[in-house]
């Protein structure tokens, strides 16, 4: 399996380590063919914990077809900006009625598709008792990121000032950064501008400030526009934009210092990543504790599957 590291990997296993371990090994584990030549000479470490069986593995592929309402809602958002960073003569109406019909249209094909290919809601799948009530709040969440992206007098400014520059982009794959360890980092960075050696970089949020954010995942988007541009890091500026509550963020400036501690950190991470690898490929899910917060597995896709909480069902 890959060795990779992302923004999105590292906050799952933040959020719950048992749910790391579904997300990124349990659907493509293939159980070892036992031969005595494997068991004599495999220099693999002798097993510690249980292993998944193969309807486990069955289970969590189906279980990665299902997304929450807000992951839904997140996903046409991003992918509708970038659509009018492409095309920025299109009307904002478009753009907020295209955005709220893809919203709708995936929620009634989740509830009435039979096609298995087809992305489902994890409210619906679940039949969660406040299914209707948080897909509404999604759909709003969306609405109101859309309005404030188009109608925010400083996102506005904000978009229209990178549009005036020499060149910007939108959606672009983090790529060209050393790997850490034996891991490759990826990503997508949301939008970004160049003036002469002047970098922006943008990312947008759906949601509405939370304050004391991480700094990470802007530094590492800091160093990629760096290197990605070939200019000194005192001349990348990167911001978060909150699009609930059209807040923008004072631009990060950065630094050779920040980046050498962004790179400290992703050795951290990324140690604790080598660390459960070798037990992720093996299926050996004992290793990977459960978080069991009520909160964050209500939204977790894998609930129905969870050991942790099948156990105490
Ligand atoms: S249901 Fe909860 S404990 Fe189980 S994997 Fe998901 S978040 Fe973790």
């Amino acid at each position: 399996m890959k060795k990779v590291y992302s923004h999105t990997k590292r906050s799952t296993l933040d959020r719950c380590t048992l749910q790391y371990f579904y997300e990124y090994y349990a659907a493509g584990y293939e159980p070892p063919i036992p031969t005595l030549q494997q068991s004599l000479f495999s220099d693999a470490p002798p097993l510690e914990h249980q292993r998944i069986g193969p309807d486990d593995v069955v289970a969590a592929a189906a279980c990665k077809l299902l997304a929450s309402s807000y992951q839904v809602a997140g996903q046409i958002l991003h992918s509708v900006i970038a659509q009018h960073w492409q095309h920025p003569d299109w009307t904002s109406e478009w753009f907020r009625r295209t955005a709220i019909e893809r919203f709708d249209r995936a929620v009634a094909n989740s509830l009435s598709s039979e096609d298995e290919s087809v992305q489902r809601l994890l409210e619906h799948h679940y039949r969660l008792s406040d299914m209707d009530v948080t897909i509404s709040a999604a759909r709003a969440r969306l609405l109101t990121a859309i309005s404030n992206y188009f109608e925010h007098p400083d996102i506005t400014r904000l978009v229209g000032e990178m549009f005036g520059s020499e060149q910007h982009g939108a959606e672009e794959a983090i790529g060209g950064l050393p790997r850490i360890g034996d891991f490759t980092i990826s990503g997508r960075i949301d939008a970004w501008s160049r003036n002469g050696d002047q970098i922006r970089i943008v990312d947008w949020k759906m949601g509405g400030t939370v304050g004391d954010e991480d700094s990470l995942q802007l530094v590492l988007y800091g160093w990629w526009g760096s290197r990605r541009f070939s200019v000194a890091p005192e001349c990348v500026n990167v911001q978060r934009v909150y699009l609930g509550d059209g807040k923008i963020e004072t631009p990060l400036s950065m630094s050779e210092r920040l980046i050498d501690r962004c790179r400290a950190r992703l050795y951290q991470d990324v140690e604790r990543m080598e660390s459960l690898h070798i037990y992720g490929e093996q299926g050996q899910f004992e290793a990977f504790p459960a978080c069991q917060k009520e909160k964050i597995c209500h939204q977790c896709r894998f609930q129905g599957m969870c050991v942790a909480l099948t156990a105490v069902r």
